[in-house]
């Protein structure tokens, strides 16, 4: 049960996490949690080092960017325990996360999880800071921005757990970035191609490397909010059936650039004219637009991007009939 930043952005959302692996544990199940630092913690530690040198050695700024998860996984287990469940925080390197020594993007070599399923099997719960691994000279190591993503799917691949759940401040993946449009269509099931062709084309919902590792691994993932018990979206082999020629559109706000997948993998050219005439009715002047086999891409002014999104989501998808496969 993987916890996102904002989910333990305060003590009682540390103890609603807490709370969530205390009663999914009594329902049966033994629970290796994996958090990362409380909300903007990472960006702060990673400026104060700014502040003090601009360009932060990058094997002290890992050693400095992994205390945030350090202390949301000390402070995780300690909520556990005041509820009288056993618990047991480890780091990354603890926990047999071992990695190569590319500081800031360390890639995970092996992972040994021996001390985990030992303290699991005397009916504890174990949380293990996300992002982080050891190096071979005993370093802290990170896995780049996201990480933590990453990590939950490793642990999860390496003690072959039934599920790994994605425990976040949205209900799921869906079509568009739900904060900018607030009752976007959340899809049911998505296949890790297309969840790799969304975080690649700029959704932020799952970290890009946490995905290839997840489809390369086979570990199905479960994206679901932290705060409501209602089932999220499954990343796996199966996908939704759907009408719409759109998958979803996705953006990266900093180059003003908007991503419009097609649900068929040959299906972008066929788009092209529906994407530019939407925001052509609009006034919004496209900079740049180029129509890939699977995708349509466009580049607008980036004051122009929560106003194009929105406008791309109500004419190619909002409208859609979709009749979604239950199982
Ligand atoms: N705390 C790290 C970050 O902000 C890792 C993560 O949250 O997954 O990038
Ligand atoms: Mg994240």
């Amino acid at each position: 049960m993987k916890f996102g930043g904002s989910s333990l952005a305060s003590m009682s959302g540390v103890r609603a996490a807490a709370r969530r692996m205390v009663a999914t544990q009594r329902r049966g199940h033994q629970v290796v949690g994996v958090v990362s630092a409380m909300a903007s913690t990472t960006d702060n530690l990673i400026q104060l080092a700014r502040d003090i040198l601009a360009k932060p050695p990058a094997r002290e700024l890992d050693l400095i960017t992994s205390t945030g998860e350090v202390f949301s996984a000390a402070l995780t287990a300690m909520a556990v325990r005041a509820l009288g469940t056993p618990a047991l925080a480890l780091t990354g390197g603890q926990a047999g996360i071992h990695t190569d020594d590319t500081f800031g993007a360390a890639r995970v070599l092996n992972v040994c999880p021996g001390r985990i399923t030992k303290f699991l099997d005397k009916g504890g719960i174990v949380v293990v800071t996300g992002f982080q691994g050891v190096g071979s000279w005993g370093d802290v190591t990170t896995l780049g921005r996201g990480g933590s993503d990453a990590t939950a799917v490793l642990l999860a691949a390496a003690l072959g757990t039934e599920t790994c759940e994605i425990l976040t401040d949205v209900d799921g993946v869906h079509a568009v970035d739900p904060r900018l449009v607030p009752n976007a269509r959340k899809l049911s099931q998505v296949s890790y191609l297309d969840m790799l062709r969304m975080a690649e084309a700029g959704a932020k919902v799952l970290q890009l490397c946490a995905v290839q590792l997840a489809r390369d691994l086979g570990v199905p993932l479960h994206v679901r909010s932290s705060f409501t018990n209602v089932e999220g979206t499954r990343i796996g082999t199966v996908k939704d059936k759907t009408d719409g020629l759109v998958l979803s559109v996705a953006y990266i706000r900093e180059s003003g650039k908007i991503t419009v997948l097609a649900a068929e993998p040959d299906g972008g050219p066929a788009l092209t004219t529906a994407v530019l005439d939407a925001l052509d009715s609009h006034g919004i002047p496209i900079l740049l637009s180029r129509a890939e086999t699977d995708r349509v891409v466009i580049f607008v002014d980036r004051t122009k991007i929560d106003s194009s999104v929105r406008i791309l989501y109500t004419r190619l998808i909002a409208h859609v009939e979709q009749p979604l496969v239950k199982n």
